[in-house]
C-alpha cells in the first residue's frame, strides 16, 4: 500500500519527537508524586510546575490560573457546569453557539434539561461566524456566561473573540471560549481579549491525549469539579498526570516558538488544496470562511456524493480524511455545523475535511486531489440524483 498521508488534525495529531522525548523520563525514573515530601518526588513537582508555567506563557497569562485536566472535553465540561452552579442565583441564562463542539452542546442540553438553565444557541452567518449584533441582543439581565468557540473543528472560522470578549465584560458576563483548535494555531492574550475561561487540549497541538486544561480567570467563582485531594488549588482533585504535562507544556511552547513559519506554510498549501479542489472538482463548494480561517483547515463539500463512501475510497489509498468531526462520523446525521451556515442537507453529506500539519507536502496535496478526482467522477457515476441532474442541464 502506498505511504499514509494523514489529513485529520483536527481529530488528532502525532506527538512531536521532542514532546516525546521530555515525556519519557517521567514514566520510568522521575515517577514519584509531586505531592510526596522526600526528595526525591521534588523533580516531579517542579516538571508539573514547569509545564504550568509553559502553558501561562503561551497565553500571557498567569501560571496560577491554569487549572489542569483529562482533556478538552473535561475542561468545556467543567467551566459551563461549575459557572452554572456557582453563579445561579445571579441568573440562570447562557449564550452559546450552534456550532460548538459537543462537548458544549451536550453539557448545554443537560443544564437546560436537569438543572434549569435557559440557552441561547445563536445563529451564525453563511461563513459560520457570529454575528455580534445578535449577541448583544440575547443578552438579558440574567445572563451569567458566554461561551463561544474560538476556532471551529469542521469548518475553521476564527470568531472575533475579542469583540465577543469586549461586549462581555461591558456587560459584566463571563466569557468562556473553547480554543481546543485554536490555542496553538493563532496567539491568544487572554488579558488582551477578555477571555475568563478558555478550554484546550493537548493532543490537537501534537502533545499527548488525555491532557487539557481550563484556564479560569482570577475571581470567577467556580465550583471544584472533582473532589478529593489538593491537587490544583483544590479545584480538581486527582494525582497530577506528570508526564501528559511535561509533553503538554513541551508542545504549547514548541507551538508558539514555530507559529509564525509553520502556519505561513499551512495556509499557503491549505490555500493550495482549496483551489485545486474547488476549481478542478465541478458542483463543488468552501465551506467556511475564506479568511478568517485556521492555517490547516479545509472543508469542501462535493453535490451528489455521500461522504461515508468517499472516505473509504480515500482509506483505500491510504489518505485519513473526516466527513464532519470525529465524534459524529459514523452517524448519518449531517454535521450540525454545516446545517448551521445553511449547507443543504443532501450537499452537507457529501462534505470532506482534510486538515493539514506541519508535515503535510504539496506532493501529498497533489496525490490526494488527483484520487479525489477520480473517487468523486466514479461516485457520481453511480448516482441516480446526478444522472437526473445532468439530463436536466442537458436539454
Ligand atoms: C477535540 C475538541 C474537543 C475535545 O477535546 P478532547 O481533548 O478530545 O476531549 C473540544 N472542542 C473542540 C473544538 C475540539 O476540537
Amino acid at each position: 500500500m502506498s505511504k499514509l498521508i494523514y489529513l485529520d488534525n483536527a481529530a488528532t495529531t502525532k506527538t512531536a519527537p521532542e514532546v516525546l522525548d521530555a515525556m519519557l523520563p517521567y514514566f520510568s525514573e522521575y515517577y514519584g508524586n509531586p505531592s510526596s515530601i522526600y526528595d526525591f518526588a521534588q523533580k516531579s513537582k517542579e516538571a508539573v510546575t514547569k509545564g504550568r508555567q509553559q502553558i501561562a506563557d503561551a497565553l500571557n497569562t498567569r501560571k496560577e490560573d491554569i487549572y489542569f485536566t483529562a482533556g478538552g472535553s473535561e475542561a468545556d465540561n467543567w467551566a459551563l457546569k461549575a459557572t452554572f452552579e456557582a453563579y445561579k442565583s445571579k441568573g440562570n441564562h447562557i449564550i452559546t453557539t450552534k456550532i460548538e463542539h459537543h462537548a458544549i452542546l451536550h453539557t448545554c442540553e443537560y443544564l437546560e434539561k436537569e438543572r434549569g438553565a435557559k440557552i441561547t444557541y445563536l445563529d451564525v452567518d453563511e461563513n459560520g461566524v457570529v454575528r455580534l449584533d445578535e449577541l448583544e441582543k440575547a443578552i438579558t439581565p440574567e445572563t451569567i456566561l458566554i461561551s463561544v468557540m474560538f476556532a471551529n473543528n469542521e469548518i475553521g472560522t476564527i470568531q472575533p473573540i475579542k469583540e465577543i470578549g469586549r461586549i462581555a465584560k461591558e456587560h459584566g458576563i463571563l466569557f468562556h471560549t473553547d480554543a481546543v483548535q485554536a490555542f496553538g494555531q493563532v496567539p491568544i492574550d487572554v488579558d488582551e481579549y477578555n477571555i475568563d475561561m478558555l478550554s484546550s487540549s493537548g493532543h490537537k497541538i501534537n502533545g499527548p491525549k488525555g491532557i487539557g486544561f481550563l484556564y479560569i480567570r482570577k475571581g470567577v467563582k467556580i465550583k471544584s469539579f472533582v473532589h478529593g485531594g489538593a491537587q490544583e488549588r483544590k479545584r480538581r482533585a486527582g494525582t497530577e498526570n506528570v508526564p501528559g504535562i511535561v509533553g503538554y507544556g513541551a508542545a504549547a511552547e514548541r507551538a508558539v516558538r514555530t507559529m509564525k513559519e509553520r502556519t505561513a506554510k499551512e495556509i499557503e498549501l491549505r490555500d493550495y488544496l482549496i483551489n485545486r479542489l474547488t476549481t478542478e472538482i465541478p458542483y463543488s463548494r468552501l465551506n467556511g470562511d475564506k479568511v478568517r480561517r485556521l492555517p490547516n483547515n479545509v472543508n469542501v463539500s462535493f453535490q451528489f456524493i455521500e461522504g461515508e463512501s468517499m472516505l473509504l475510497m480515500l482509506d483505500q489509498n491510504g489518505i485519513c480524511g473526516s466527513s464532519g468531526s470525529a465524534c459524529t462520523s459514523g452517524s448519518l446525521d449531517p454535521s450540525h455545523v454545516l446545517l448551521a451556515i445553511g449547507v443543504p442537507h443532501e450537499v452537507a453529506h457529501g462534505s470532506l475535511r482534510l486538515t493539514l500539519s506541519d508535515e503535510t507536502t504539496k506532493e501529498d496535496l497533489d496525490f490526494t486531489v488527483d484520487k479525489l478526482k477520480e473517487i468523486v467522477q466514479y461516485l457520481r457515476s453511480m448516482s441516480p440524483l446526478y444522472e437526473d441532474f445532468i439530463k436536466k442541464h442537458q436539454q
